[in-house]
Protein backbone atom coordinates (compact mmCIF):
# COMPACT_ATOMS: atom_id res chain seq x y z
CA UNK A 1 0.00 0.00 0.00
CA UNK A 2 1.50 3.40 -1.05
CA UNK A 3 0.75 6.57 1.22
CA UNK A 4 0.89 9.88 -1.00
CA UNK A 5 2.05 11.76 1.38
CA UNK A 6 4.80 10.23 3.09
CA UNK A 7 7.88 12.51 4.37
CA UNK A 8 10.07 9.48 2.98
CA UNK A 9 12.52 9.29 -0.20
CA UNK A 10 13.14 6.38 -2.01
CA UNK A 11 16.95 6.65 -0.21
CA UNK A 12 15.57 7.38 3.12
CA UNK A 13 13.96 4.77 2.94
CA UNK A 14 16.72 2.47 2.11
CA UNK A 15 18.77 3.81 4.65
CA UNK A 16 16.29 3.25 7.38
CA UNK A 17 15.72 -0.68 6.23
CA UNK A 18 19.80 -1.21 6.69
CA UNK A 19 20.34 1.01 9.48
CA UNK A 20 17.51 -0.84 11.40
CA UNK A 21 18.42 -4.66 11.03
CA UNK A 22 16.18 -4.97 7.87
CA UNK A 23 13.00 -4.65 10.44
CA UNK A 24 11.59 -1.41 8.52
CA UNK A 25 8.04 -1.16 7.02
CA UNK A 26 6.83 1.87 5.19
CA UNK A 27 3.14 3.11 4.89
CA UNK A 28 2.48 0.20 7.83
CA UNK A 29 -1.06 0.08 9.20
CA UNK A 30 -0.47 1.18 13.04
CA UNK A 31 -3.86 -0.76 13.82
CA UNK A 32 -1.43 -4.16 13.26
CA UNK A 33 0.66 -2.92 16.25
CA UNK A 34 -1.84 -1.25 18.93
CA UNK A 35 -4.11 -3.73 21.17
CA UNK A 36 -7.39 -1.67 19.70
CA UNK A 37 -6.47 -2.32 16.48
CA UNK A 38 -7.40 0.85 15.16
CA UNK A 39 -4.87 3.47 13.43
CA UNK A 40 -3.84 4.74 10.05
CA UNK A 41 -0.38 4.35 8.35
CA UNK A 42 2.93 5.17 9.65
CA UNK A 43 4.98 6.61 6.96
CA UNK A 44 7.63 4.11 8.45
CA UNK A 45 7.99 1.67 11.12
CA UNK A 46 11.26 0.72 12.49
CA UNK A 47 12.26 -2.19 15.60
CA UNK A 48 15.84 -1.64 15.61
CA UNK A 49 17.66 -5.27 16.78
CA UNK A 50 19.49 -3.58 19.43
CA UNK A 51 20.24 0.15 21.28
CA UNK A 52 23.31 0.60 18.97
CA UNK A 53 20.61 -0.02 15.67
CA UNK A 54 18.59 2.38 17.64
CA UNK A 55 20.86 5.26 17.97
CA UNK A 56 21.61 4.69 14.17
CA UNK A 57 17.99 4.86 13.52
CA UNK A 58 18.16 8.23 15.70
CA UNK A 59 21.05 9.80 14.24
CA UNK A 60 20.05 9.28 10.52
CA UNK A 61 17.00 10.94 11.19
CA UNK A 62 18.16 13.71 13.01
CA UNK A 63 20.36 14.22 10.37
CA UNK A 64 17.14 13.86 7.68
CA UNK A 65 14.86 15.95 9.75
CA UNK A 66 12.67 13.46 9.70
CA UNK A 67 10.03 13.33 12.99
CA UNK A 68 10.13 10.31 15.37
CA UNK A 69 7.93 9.04 17.98
CA UNK A 70 8.41 5.80 20.12
CA UNK A 71 5.98 3.21 20.61
CA UNK A 72 6.11 -0.12 22.71
CA UNK A 73 3.41 -2.40 22.72
CA UNK A 74 0.88 -0.39 21.80
CA UNK A 75 -1.41 -1.17 24.63
CA UNK A 76 -2.30 2.43 25.90
CA UNK A 77 -2.66 3.75 22.27
CA UNK A 78 -5.22 5.78 19.88
CA UNK A 79 -3.76 6.33 16.80
CA UNK A 80 -5.84 8.58 14.70
CA UNK A 81 -7.09 7.32 11.12
CA UNK A 82 -4.41 9.60 9.17
CA UNK A 83 -1.65 7.78 10.91
CA UNK A 84 1.88 9.37 11.57
CA UNK A 85 3.89 11.37 9.31
CA UNK A 86 7.70 10.74 9.71
CA UNK A 87 9.44 7.47 11.96
CA UNK A 88 8.02 5.04 14.29
CA UNK A 89 10.10 3.90 16.48
CA UNK A 90 9.46 0.78 17.80
CA UNK A 91 11.13 -1.06 21.10
CA UNK A 92 10.01 -4.56 19.97
CA UNK A 93 13.62 -5.31 19.18
CA UNK A 94 15.29 -4.54 22.71
CA UNK A 95 15.35 -7.46 24.61
CA UNK A 96 17.61 -8.18 27.19
CA UNK A 97 17.08 -8.92 30.82
CA UNK A 98 19.46 -9.92 33.95
CA UNK A 99 19.08 -9.77 37.16
CA UNK A 100 23.02 -9.29 39.19
CA UNK A 101 23.28 -10.44 43.44
CA UNK A 102 21.80 -7.10 44.57
CA UNK A 103 18.47 -8.56 43.14
CA UNK A 104 18.53 -5.82 40.61
CA UNK A 105 16.95 -6.85 37.63
CA UNK A 106 18.21 -4.30 34.13
CA UNK A 107 15.52 -4.54 31.62
CA UNK A 108 15.67 -3.02 27.97
CA UNK A 109 12.44 -1.54 26.99
CA UNK A 110 11.12 -3.40 24.50
CA UNK A 111 10.79 -6.61 27.12
CA UNK A 112 7.09 -7.00 27.75
CA UNK A 113 5.42 -7.03 30.88
CA UNK A 114 4.76 -10.58 30.98
CA UNK A 115 8.29 -11.47 30.26
CA UNK A 116 9.69 -9.49 32.76
CA UNK A 117 7.22 -10.71 35.49
CA UNK A 118 7.75 -14.67 34.71
CA UNK A 119 11.41 -14.06 34.89
CA UNK A 120 11.22 -12.15 38.30
CA UNK A 121 8.77 -15.19 39.06
CA UNK A 122 11.66 -17.89 38.27
CA UNK A 123 14.11 -15.85 40.12
CA UNK A 124 12.36 -15.60 43.16
CA UNK A 125 12.03 -11.92 42.83
CA UNK A 126 8.64 -10.16 44.35
CA UNK A 127 7.67 -6.46 43.66
CA UNK A 128 6.10 -7.09 39.83
CA UNK A 129 3.20 -8.87 41.16
CA UNK A 130 0.85 -5.97 40.07
CA UNK A 131 1.89 -6.72 37.10
CA UNK A 132 -0.48 -9.59 37.01
CA UNK A 133 -2.54 -9.12 33.28
CA UNK A 134 -0.85 -5.82 32.43
CA UNK A 135 -0.03 -6.04 28.90
CA UNK A 136 2.69 -3.79 27.40
CA UNK A 137 6.27 -3.28 27.73
CA UNK A 138 8.90 -2.09 29.82
CA UNK A 139 9.32 1.53 28.19
CA UNK A 140 5.53 1.79 27.99
CA UNK A 141 4.99 1.00 32.03
CA UNK A 142 7.90 3.50 32.73
CA UNK A 143 5.95 6.50 31.03
CA UNK A 144 2.51 5.12 32.08
CA UNK A 145 3.97 4.46 35.33
CA UNK A 146 1.52 1.14 34.76
CA UNK A 147 0.19 -0.33 38.10
CA UNK A 148 -3.20 -1.93 39.41
CA UNK A 149 -4.14 -1.33 43.27
CA UNK A 150 -1.15 -4.29 44.26
CA UNK A 151 0.71 -1.58 43.63
CA UNK A 152 3.03 0.36 40.44
CA UNK A 153 6.57 0.61 38.49
CA UNK A 154 7.59 3.73 40.70
CA UNK A 155 7.60 1.24 43.89
CA UNK A 156 10.24 -0.94 42.11
CA UNK A 157 11.95 1.81 40.16
CA UNK A 158 15.62 2.75 40.87
CA UNK A 159 16.89 4.49 37.46
CA UNK A 160 15.44 4.61 34.05
CA UNK A 161 18.14 5.48 31.08
CA UNK A 162 16.23 7.43 27.66
CA UNK A 163 18.03 8.52 24.15
CA UNK A 164 17.12 12.02 23.51
CA UNK A 165 15.60 12.32 19.97
CA UNK A 166 17.36 15.31 19.42
CA UNK A 167 21.25 14.06 19.60
CA UNK A 168 21.28 10.39 20.24
CA UNK A 169 22.55 10.95 23.73
CA UNK A 170 20.92 8.41 26.72
CA UNK A 171 20.21 10.65 29.82
CA UNK A 172 19.75 8.95 33.12
CA UNK A 173 17.00 9.26 35.88
CA UNK A 174 16.76 8.28 39.37
CA UNK A 175 13.23 6.90 40.70
CA UNK A 176 12.33 11.19 41.33
CA UNK A 177 13.82 12.43 38.81
CA UNK A 178 11.62 10.00 36.66
CA UNK A 179 8.11 12.54 38.25
CA UNK A 180 6.21 8.94 38.60
CA UNK A 181 2.32 9.78 39.24
CA UNK A 182 -0.67 7.97 39.21
CA UNK A 183 -0.56 6.71 35.49
CA UNK A 184 1.50 8.92 34.11
CA UNK A 185 5.53 10.06 34.71
CA UNK A 186 7.54 13.02 33.38
CA UNK A 187 9.70 11.25 31.07
CA UNK A 188 9.61 13.31 28.19
CA UNK A 189 8.11 12.56 24.14
CA UNK A 190 10.89 13.77 22.99
CA UNK A 191 13.24 10.93 24.04
CA UNK A 192 12.84 7.11 23.77
CA UNK A 193 13.80 4.98 27.50
CA UNK A 194 15.68 2.22 26.49
CA UNK A 195 16.58 0.49 30.06
CA UNK A 196 15.65 0.67 33.22
CA UNK A 197 16.88 -0.81 36.77
CA UNK A 198 14.24 -2.09 39.22
CA UNK A 199 15.01 -3.17 42.86
CA UNK A 200 12.98 -6.08 44.11
CA UNK A 201 12.65 -8.59 46.73
CA UNK A 202 13.11 -11.73 47.51
CA UNK A 203 9.70 -14.05 47.97
CA UNK A 204 8.86 -17.79 47.31
CA UNK A 205 8.01 -18.48 43.59
CA UNK A 206 5.19 -20.06 45.32
CA UNK A 207 4.27 -16.81 47.41
CA UNK A 208 4.33 -15.35 43.91
CA UNK A 209 2.51 -17.76 41.30
CA UNK A 210 -0.78 -17.34 44.23
CA UNK A 211 -0.55 -13.75 44.44
CA UNK A 212 -0.85 -13.32 40.36
CA UNK A 213 -3.00 -15.97 40.35
CA UNK A 214 -5.61 -14.56 42.30
CA UNK A 215 -4.97 -10.72 40.93
CA UNK A 216 -5.48 -12.30 37.06
CA UNK A 217 -9.00 -14.22 38.67
CA UNK A 218 -10.09 -10.83 39.86
CA UNK A 219 -9.79 -9.29 36.39
CA UNK A 220 -11.35 -11.99 34.54
CA UNK A 221 -14.19 -11.65 36.14
CA UNK A 222 -14.41 -7.94 35.77
CA UNK A 223 -13.21 -6.93 32.71
CA UNK A 224 -14.49 -7.32 29.23
CA UNK A 225 -12.96 -10.19 27.14
CA UNK A 226 -13.44 -10.74 23.40
CA UNK A 227 -13.45 -7.42 22.02
CA UNK A 228 -9.90 -5.57 21.09
CA UNK A 229 -9.61 -2.72 23.47
CA UNK A 230 -6.48 -0.30 25.58
CA UNK A 231 -7.99 -0.79 28.72
CA UNK A 232 -9.33 1.53 30.95
CA UNK A 233 -10.01 5.05 29.00
CA UNK A 234 -10.17 7.63 31.63
CA UNK A 235 -7.70 7.72 34.73
CA UNK A 236 -10.19 7.92 37.82
CA UNK A 237 -10.67 11.05 38.91
CA UNK A 238 -9.53 11.81 42.62
CA UNK A 239 -12.25 10.05 45.11
CA UNK A 240 -14.24 8.57 42.50
CA UNK A 241 -14.02 6.20 39.81
CA UNK A 242 -14.52 6.69 36.17
CA UNK A 243 -16.11 3.31 35.23
CA UNK A 244 -18.47 4.14 37.79
CA UNK A 245 -19.46 8.27 36.68
CA UNK A 246 -19.98 7.28 33.17
CA UNK A 247 -22.59 4.07 34.13
CA UNK A 248 -24.62 6.85 36.01
CA UNK A 249 -24.94 8.56 32.99
CA UNK A 250 -26.24 5.84 31.40
CA UNK A 251 -23.53 5.57 29.33
CA UNK A 252 -22.93 1.60 29.03
CA UNK A 253 -23.37 0.22 25.85
CA UNK A 254 -23.70 3.36 23.66
CA UNK A 255 -22.22 2.79 20.05
CA UNK A 256 -20.69 4.86 17.43
CA UNK A 257 -19.78 2.72 14.49
CA UNK A 258 -18.33 -0.35 15.57
CA UNK A 259 -16.99 1.10 18.71
CA UNK A 260 -18.74 0.59 21.84
CA UNK A 261 -18.81 1.59 25.42
CA UNK A 262 -18.53 -1.90 26.84
CA UNK A 263 -21.39 -3.08 28.60
CA UNK A 264 -19.72 -4.92 31.04
CA UNK A 265 -17.46 -1.93 32.30
CA UNK A 266 -18.26 1.04 31.33
CA UNK A 267 -14.43 2.61 31.22
CA UNK A 268 -13.52 0.16 28.67
CA UNK A 269 -14.57 1.03 25.44
CA UNK A 270 -13.79 -1.44 22.18
CA UNK A 271 -13.68 -1.99 19.03
CA UNK A 272 -16.01 -5.07 17.73
CA UNK A 273 -14.13 -4.72 14.61
CA UNK A 274 -13.75 -1.87 11.88
CA UNK A 275 -13.91 0.58 13.94
CA UNK A 276 -12.16 3.79 13.02
CA UNK A 277 -10.53 6.50 15.33
CA UNK A 278 -13.06 9.08 14.91
CA UNK A 279 -15.39 6.67 16.08
CA UNK A 280 -13.44 5.70 19.01
CA UNK A 281 -13.00 9.91 19.36
CA UNK A 282 -16.63 10.46 19.05
CA UNK A 283 -17.56 7.99 21.67
CA UNK A 284 -15.05 9.74 24.43
CA UNK A 285 -16.00 13.12 23.63
CA UNK A 286 -19.68 11.81 24.40
CA UNK A 287 -18.51 10.44 27.37
CA UNK A 288 -16.69 13.21 28.68
CA UNK A 289 -19.52 15.47 27.89
CA UNK A 290 -22.30 14.00 29.74
CA UNK A 291 -20.32 13.13 33.10
CA UNK A 292 -19.27 16.65 32.52
CA UNK A 293 -23.01 17.99 32.53
CA UNK A 294 -24.42 15.51 35.13
CA UNK A 295 -21.74 15.73 37.60
CA UNK A 296 -18.63 18.51 37.09
CA UNK A 297 -16.15 16.34 36.70
CA UNK A 298 -13.61 16.76 33.70
CA UNK A 299 -12.73 13.28 33.12
CA UNK A 300 -9.01 12.41 31.93
CA UNK A 301 -7.85 10.41 29.07
CA UNK A 302 -5.49 7.63 30.67
CA UNK A 303 -5.46 6.44 26.80
CA UNK A 304 -2.29 8.12 24.92
CA UNK A 305 -3.73 9.47 21.22
CA UNK A 306 -1.00 10.17 18.60
CA UNK A 307 -1.40 10.63 14.66
CA UNK A 308 -3.27 12.40 12.10
CA UNK A 309 -7.03 12.94 11.86
C1 LIG B 1 -6.40 -5.54 28.43
C2 LIG B 1 -5.63 -4.36 28.99
C3 LIG B 1 -5.52 -4.21 30.35
C4 LIG B 1 -4.80 -3.11 30.88
N1 LIG B 1 -4.70 -3.00 32.24
C5 LIG B 1 -3.95 -2.01 32.76
C6 LIG B 1 -3.76 -1.90 34.18
O1 LIG B 1 -4.29 -2.68 34.95
N2 LIG B 1 -2.98 -0.91 34.65
C7 LIG B 1 -2.34 -0.03 33.82
O2 LIG B 1 -1.62 0.84 34.29
N3 LIG B 1 -2.52 -0.09 32.47
C8 LIG B 1 -3.28 -1.06 31.93
N4 LIG B 1 -3.46 -1.14 30.57
C9 LIG B 1 -2.84 -0.11 29.71
C10 LIG B 1 -1.42 -0.48 29.22
O3 LIG B 1 -1.21 -1.85 29.32
C11 LIG B 1 -0.34 0.26 30.01
O4 LIG B 1 -0.53 1.65 29.95
C12 LIG B 1 1.05 -0.10 29.47
O5 LIG B 1 2.01 0.32 30.40
C13 LIG B 1 1.35 0.54 28.12
O6 LIG B 1 2.58 -0.02 27.65
P1 LIG B 1 2.87 -0.13 26.10
O7 LIG B 1 4.23 -0.65 25.93
O8 LIG B 1 1.79 -0.90 25.42
O9 LIG B 1 2.83 1.40 25.69
P2 LIG B 1 2.25 2.03 24.35
O10 LIG B 1 0.76 1.87 24.34
O11 LIG B 1 3.00 1.55 23.18
O12 LIG B 1 2.60 3.57 24.60
C14 LIG B 1 2.04 4.29 25.67
C15 LIG B 1 2.75 5.65 25.74
O13 LIG B 1 4.10 5.46 26.08
C16 LIG B 1 4.95 5.94 25.04
N5 LIG B 1 6.05 4.96 24.95
C17 LIG B 1 5.97 3.62 24.81
N6 LIG B 1 7.19 3.07 24.86
C18 LIG B 1 8.06 4.10 25.01
C19 LIG B 1 9.48 4.18 25.13
N7 LIG B 1 10.26 3.11 25.10
N8 LIG B 1 10.03 5.40 25.28
C20 LIG B 1 9.28 6.53 25.32
N9 LIG B 1 7.94 6.51 25.20
C21 LIG B 1 7.34 5.30 25.06
C22 LIG B 1 4.09 6.02 23.80
O14 LIG B 1 4.54 7.02 22.90
C23 LIG B 1 2.74 6.39 24.41
O15 LIG B 1 2.70 7.77 24.69
C24 LIG B 1 -4.19 -2.19 30.01
C25 LIG B 1 -4.30 -2.36 28.63
C26 LIG B 1 -5.02 -3.43 28.11
C27 LIG B 1 -5.11 -3.62 26.63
Amino acid sequence: MGSSRSLLSAVQRETLHALSGESARFDELLSRHTTLKIGGPADAWVAPPDIDSLSKVIQFCIAEDLPMLAIGGGSNLLVRDGGVRGVVLSTRGLRALSVNSDKVVTVESGVSTGKLLSSATKWGLGGLEFLGGVPGSLGGGMVMNAGTYLGEFKEVTLLVRSMRLCDGVIVERDNAECGFVYRGSALPTSEIVVEAELKLTPRSIEEITEVVKSIRTRRKEREPSGASNAGSVFKNPEGDFAGKLIESVGYKGTRVGNAECSPAHANWFVNHGGARASDMLTLIDGARAKVAAEHGIELVLEWKCIGED
